[in-house]
């Protein structure tokens, strides 16, 4: 598979080119097939392996055909994916990405966690937001305010799971999961990205995904 043979609307492909990147990385040369086709994949992969372009590529690619924001008719803008991850530093990555990749098209990501001004990231929300990506904590608070609606929901990515479990965000996960309005995971797809997978990430993962989940390592 080539970025070419991916499928990628034109906006993307140029985002993708504009980006530098040439040639699919391991995890995006079989994870995208996998995303796009509609599958819950839980993958082995390691931070640096684009395990990033490797879930967002296909996920805007299908907000963009037929997400909300791409409806001839005005929604209200409320997340269709929701991308979490343990640490700030991470899902600011995870956010720029989406940004670029999002650049020029009619798909608005917005990224909350700990530390930015909690009117702020409201008001971001509530400008419409079609990408939610956050950290677990600051996640559960503004979907806990009443803030944020859930049901569009489509993709739920929980990415480093084994470093979410280490930093205690088990509980968190679990009410995220479970939050008023999230749709059951057999109406989502849920993707799982973890550097290892013992024995908690598998429960994690029966508990997540779909039975008939993929396994990528
Ligand atoms: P990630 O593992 O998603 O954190 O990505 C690690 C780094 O590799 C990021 O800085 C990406 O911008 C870069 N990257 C991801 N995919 C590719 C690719 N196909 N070609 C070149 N660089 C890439």
């Amino acid at each position: 598979l080539t970025f070419e043979e991916a499928g990628l609307c034109e906006s993307l492909n140029k985002n993708v080119a504009k980006s530098g990147y040439v040639k699919p990385t391991p995890v995006q040369k079989h994870g995208i097939p996998i995303v796009s086709a509609g599958r819950d994949l839980m993958a082995c992969a390691q931070t640096g392996s684009g395990k990033t372009a490797a879930f967002l590529l296909p996920i805007l690619q299908q907000l963009m055909t037929d997400g909300v924001a791409a409806s001839k008719f005005s929604e209200v803008q409320e997340p269709e994916a929701i991308i979490v991850a343990p640490t700030r530093e991470l899902i600011n990555q995870i956010y720029m990405e989406a940004r670029k990749f999002a650049y020029g098209t009619c798909v608005r990501p917005v990224v909350v966690y700990g530390g930015i001004n909690t009117g702020h990231t409201i008001r971001e929300v509530l400008k419409g937001c079609n990408v939610l990506c956050g950290t677990p904590g600051r996640l559960l608070d503004i979907i806990g305010r009443g803030k944020v609606g859930l049901n569009k929901v489509r993709y739920l990515v929980l990415d480093e799971a084994d470093r979410m479990l280490d930093m205690g965000f088990e509980p968190d996960m679990r009410k995220l999961v479970g939050s008023p309005g999230m749709p059951s995971k057999e109406d989502r797809q849920t993707l799982m990205f973890s550097a290892t997978f013992p024995e908690d990430i598998q429960r994690l993962a029966a508990e997540f995904l779909k039975v008939d989940y993929i396994f990528l390592a």
